[in-house]
């Protein structure tokens, strides 16, 4: 093993502060098999000292596939002419919603692409509904870019949580990722607004996409550092055919896990899952994620019929079995990797 580099591992979980320099040298580095070992070891004892071997699920409930938007790395921009667009309706919603609940679910993530469909009237009267019916649940929205006063009017009929994505913090990359009418600006601006309203709050991004680079990646630790989330979202970019990026190549397991290591080192009580992403480009890619720092897993709720029109890359997996098959799977797996889902809301424990 380097000295450099395990000087660098330890200070990280001593939570001694790393420097720029630092960081760089062990993102652009790669690792020796020893020294990702104990990267991932110090991570794994963080998380253990705080959450122990629990991992929290979240129900992931992808209401609609239409969306305003062009970004180009997703799979429903609104160019793609080949997908299959859904909507569901408040009792599909609901009925997502009771099937969980009876699985273990106390979280409800309700994720769309940006759809005017779903005004803030119709946004309202479906969280509220959910908010008598499962009084002891977390209700989190992940449904893009909206004003402060949407996202206050969510929040006043029992939305909690908001996952939002700043998908990267460099404004030359963000412009590389997405067309101009979205700015990195506005993005930022939804996560303090949100921050401020009181939601418990996730940002994150995907590693590997187009034109990331290791500089790309310490202006996102900074920038998370800045906004201190209760939740960060990361998981490797994989293409989709039909987007503007079909030809770029995937995110990697090796970096994301060295990522999501880093992430728990730097933010050590902060709610970090093991995407689907993660597992569709390695077969145990949630397991190693769990190892890695993870304590998060999002199995999917959607009605299977639905499933597979929610493809924001390709070859996604989970697609076709029922939220009841997906779970038994899952915590198979998880108990696997040496840790056990519980039945809790999930919240952040602070430290
Ligand atoms: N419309 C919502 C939800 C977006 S989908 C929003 O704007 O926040 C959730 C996340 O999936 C995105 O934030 C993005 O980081 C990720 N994603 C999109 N396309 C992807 C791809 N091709 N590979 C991996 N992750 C992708």
């Amino acid at each position: 093993m380097r000295q450099n580099i395990t000087n660098i591992i330890e200070k990280l979980s001593q939570f001694h502060n790393v420097t720029d320099n630092e960081l760089l040298t062990l993102l652009k580095d790669a690792l020796s098999e020893d020294e990702n070992r104990l990267l991932c070891q110090r991570a794994d004892e963080c998380r253990k000292k705080i959450y122990g071997t629990d991992v929290y699920i979240r129900g992931l409930i992808e209401f609609s596939n239409y969306c305003i938007n062009n970004c180009y790395y997703c799979g429903i921009r609104r160019e793609n002419q080949n997908v299959k667009r859904y909507r569901l309706s408040k009792d599909e919603i609901i009925e997502c919603c009771i099937q969980g609940y009876a699985l273990g679910f106390r979280t409800f993530v309700l994720q769309s692409g940006e759809d005017p469909y779903y005004t803030d009237d119709i946004l309202c009267y479906i969280i509220a509904d959910i908010r008598t019916r499962f009084k002891d649940c977390a209700i989190t929205l992940s449904i893009g870019e909206r004003s402060k006063e949407s996202y206050k009017a969510f929040f006043e009929v029992g939305a909690n949580r908001y996952l939002l994505r700043h998908e990267t913090a460099s404004d030359s990359h963000y412009a590389r990722l997405h067309p101009d009418e979205l700015s990195l600006a506005n993005r930022k601006k939804c996560l303090f607004d949100l921050k401020e309203i009181g939601y418990q709050v996730g940002a994150g991004f995907m590693v590997g996409s187009p034109y990331q680079t290791p500089e790309h990646l310490l202006a996102d630790l900074r920038f998370l550092q800045e906004l201190s989330p209760d939740m960060i979202g990361i998981g490797p970019f994989i293409h989709h055919a039909d987007t503007p990026f079909a030809n770029m190549p995937n995110g990697t397991l090796e970096m994301t896990l060295k990522l999501l290591s880093i992430i728990r080192l730097l933010f050590p009580d902060v709610l970090l899952p093991a995407t689907t992403a993660l597992g569709t480009i390695h077969k145990n890619g949630r397991e190693l994620g769990l190892k890695a720092g993870a304590n998060v897993v999002m199995p999917n709720l959607s009605p299977s019929g639905v499933r597979e029109n929610y493809t924001l890359y390709d070859n996604k997996i989970c697609t076709g079995e029922e939220a009841a098959a997906c779970i038994s799977c899952l915590s198979q797996r998880v108990q696997s990797a040496g840790y056990s889902l519980v039945t809790d809301i999930g919240n952040r424990r602070f430290i």
